[in-house]
């Protein structure tokens, strides 16, 4: 059996295990997935003696994304760019890192929704670790313009600065919630306010009828920014499709196999 586990702390709430045991299930893999509860002082040990123990492969989940980027001996060009990472493999090459976050959040709206990002007008809100790692992906589809906007103005500017030159040229903009000006055909919330049942202060004008508003938080309850964006015509959408998605493309990296998702998520709403 190869071994896979999930590091966080905390980790009890995880539903990376349901998740990866339905996709191993389904694609016949023989594997076994747990829980870790790293120590938030010894993030590396643990990796360390996971490795030892015949580990083939791990997901990082907060708050280690960052210390699983500088642990990774090797990087995947998306994790290099998201600047963090949350899936390793573990290999004769020694620990690589991979990002496969912003791939599971373009899978999750194009597939799932069914809403194409080419030549549409996105917004991210938030430039923390989740929205860096939306970037690449977003701009991989050809958006008419990706607008990043931050409580920090200076952490959206900064985004812009690096990914202008990765196909973003012309495309990519940054700006505080106020600044915000337009319409969007998507509308992504990737700032943490979720955790706290903040939201963000963006004018409801960057709304219309039939709007993607996806939120990267999920919970039993539609968040305030899903219920804002749904009383202004959106089409309101939870962070479940981009977890299960992310966990799609690890399991890809890992096993050589593309899971099928619809099932998985239908079973955990
Ligand atoms: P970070 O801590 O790296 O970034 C937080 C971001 O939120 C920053 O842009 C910060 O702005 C902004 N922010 C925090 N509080 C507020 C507030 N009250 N009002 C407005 N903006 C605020 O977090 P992550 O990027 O790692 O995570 C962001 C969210 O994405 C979380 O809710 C997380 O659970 C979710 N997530 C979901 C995933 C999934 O698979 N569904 C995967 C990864 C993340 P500033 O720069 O000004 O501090």
């Amino acid at each position: 059996m190869d071994k896979y586990c999930v590091f966080g702390n905390p980790i009890a709430h995880s539903k990376s295990p349901d998740i990866h045991a339905a996709f191993a299930a389904a694609t016949g893999q023989q594997l076994t997935y747990e829980k870790r509860l790293a120590p938030l002082d010894a993030f590396a040990q643990a990796v360390q003696a996971f490795i030892a123990e015949g580990g083939r492969g791990a997901n990082v989940t907060v708050p280690f994304k960052l210390e699983a980027y500088r642990l990774a001996n090797a990087l995947t060009v998306r994790a290099q760019a998201a600047g963090a990472v949350n899936t390793l493999l573990f290999d004769e090459h020694g620990i690589t890192g991979d990002n496969t976050d912003g791939a599971g959040l373009v899978a999750d709206i194009t597939a799932n929704a069914g809403v194409p990002i080419a030549g549409k007008r996105v917004l991210l809100l938030g430039a923390g670790g989740a929205a860096r790692g939306a970037v690449l992906p977003i701009l991989e589809h050809r958006p008419a313009a990706l607008v990043i906007a931050n409580r920090t103005v200076a952490t959206a500017e900064a985004l812009v600065q690096q990914f202008a030159p990765l196909g973003g040229e012309g495309v990519v903009s940054a700006c505080g919630f106020a600044g915000i000006d337009g319409r969007f055909d998507i509308v992504i919330n990737a700032t943490s306010a979720s955790l706290q049942a903040d939201l963000p202060p963006i004018p409801a004008s960057v709304f219309r009828e039939g709007t993607l508003a996806l939120d990267m938080m999920y919970g039993k309850e539609p968040t305030v920014f899903m219920q804002f964006a749904a009383a202004h015509g959106a089409i309101v959408r939870d962070g479940l499709g981009m977890l299960v998605e992310q966990a799609a493309e690890a399991f890809h990296g890992w096993r050589g196999v593309r899971p099928a998702t619809a099932e998985v998520l239908a079973k955990l709403r």
